[in-house]
């Protein structure tokens, strides 16, 4: 997933991101309302003051409240109920607390609030009965646009009106199968209408899900519509204008690689060997040690050395596939042990018959090695023909959406 982000610095990509308007508040009815109640933990603070403090390393619960509680109330009652909730050893210094107090001479203490963590609290109510209850913040989802266009240099306009970080992992996780993200060309561009989390309102907690999304390469449009294939399951992925998944058997690559040094070819000239050979491969070039993963799901049918291949890890993914990876530093598979498409298997050298660190990454169609590139390989899980018609109903007015959405002045490329 870091691919795109690396491209984003290497290729220079502008981002722009805007929200969508919410109604606009207006200024005359405001004047209307005499005090605004302002809500924190649903005390008014109109009528309340809180203080604020953080938990120190060797503190008790006592230290938390003690010096707050008025004449009648109970550090021991307040521990005992708080802890009825909330365990009181699940308390860790460096979180944030509050006493909410009344807005009186002896500043009665109305709440002890506890921060768990960014979304969820802990609340004892120390008016009247003491209570204690567990909340969560709200949160609340924001529709957003994004576009940008892939240029030489890196535009700060990624910055400063800038697509969060999770936004663009989003992008690059739903098209790792169908894009080359190291083979982007300037011109290249995308869209996006997605949603993000904020928690009050104001605080962001990443991306929710992308709604729809065109990732223009090569002048070739790749659509994208999030869909729920079982509601049930909560099971959602990402699909083209026809409802093929855009997901695939086969990784685009078996490894973070910075240029393909050698194709597959039936005649090329060995460098080691000096002399004219077939080479039944892909060389992808890459730093010592960079991750090589299995391309498909499948069981490690060798791992070894030879003299040619130096360590390498063989892998058969069905009855028809196999894949193969050489020239590693290291192996970090055992034969008959099954893995997963994207698991790391080992990583990036030069042993064997190699001139400097890099992948070659061979495939086998029934026993045949061929060029994964010109073969036309299984797509995952298409969408069932009964949800097609459903499917394309749903994506009809995304569609449109996405296509009027207009590419920003500042994407242009400079
Ligand atoms: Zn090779």
């Amino acid at each position: 997933m870091k691919k795109l982000i690396a491209i984003a610095f290497a290729a220079g990509l502008v981002l722009t991101s805007c929200e969508q308007k919410s109604q606009n508040f207006d200024l005359a009815d405001a004047k209307q309302i005499k005090v605004a109640p302002v809500l924190i933990y649903g005390y008014d603070l109109n009528n309340y003051n809180v203080v604020e403090d953080t938990v120190r390393s060797g503190d008790i619960f006592n230290d938390l409240i003690g010096s707050h509680l008025v004449q009648g109330q109970s550090s021991y009652d307040a521990a005992v109920t708080m802890d009825s909730v909330y365990s009181l050893r699940k308390i860790q210094a460096g979180k944030p607390y509050k006493i909410i107090k009344h807005k009186d001479v002896a500043g009665t203490p109305a709440a002890f609030v506890y921060e768990s963590s960014r979304t969820d609290y802990v609340l004892l109510k120390l008016t009247g009965k003491m209570e204690a209850t567990t909340h969560q913040h709200p949160i609340t989802i924001k529709r957003k646009t994004a576009t940008g266009v892939i240029r030489s240099t890196l535009s700060e306009a990624m910055e400063e009106e800038g697509l969060g970080l999770s936004a663009i992992y989003e992008l690059s996780d739903i098209y790792k199968w169908t894009i080359d993200f190291f083979k982007l060309q300037e011109g290249d561009k995308f869209k996006m209408i997605y949603q993000e989390r904020y928690i009050n309102d104001s605080i962001y907690a990443g991306v929710e899900a992308i709604d729809v999304a065109i990732f223009e390469t090569g002048g070739k449009p790749y659509y994208a519509f999030g869909y729920v294939t079982d509601s049930i399951a909560g099971k959602r992925d990402y699909y083209d204008d026809q409802g093929k998944t855009l997901r695939n058997f086969f990784l685009k690559a078996p490894v973070n690689y910075t240029r393909i040094s050698s194709r597959y070819s039936g005649n090329r000239f060995h460098p080691v060997q000096k002399r004219w050979k077939a080479h039944r491969g892909t060389d992808y070039a890459a730093g010592y040690g960079t991750p090589i993963v299995s391309t498909a799901n499948g069981v490690i049918t060798k791992s070894g050395f030879t003299r040619g291949n130096g360590n390498y890890v063989k892998v058969r993914h069905s009855a028809t596939y196999e894949t193969q990876y050489l020239h590693m530093t290291k192996r970090l598979v055992k034969v008959g042990q099954r893995v997963k498409q994207g698991e790391t298997i080992g990583t990036v050298g030069s042993t064997g018959l190699a001139t400097g660190p890099h992948v070659c990454y061979r495939f086998w169609v029934n026993g045949v090695q061929v060029d994964p590139y010109k073969q036309n390989l299984p797509s995952a899980e298409p969408l069932p023909k009964d949800q097609l018609v459903v499917f394309k109903n749903y994506i009809e007015p995304l569609r449109k959406e996405i296509d009027d959405l207009p590419y920003k002045d500042s994407d242009a490329i400079l």
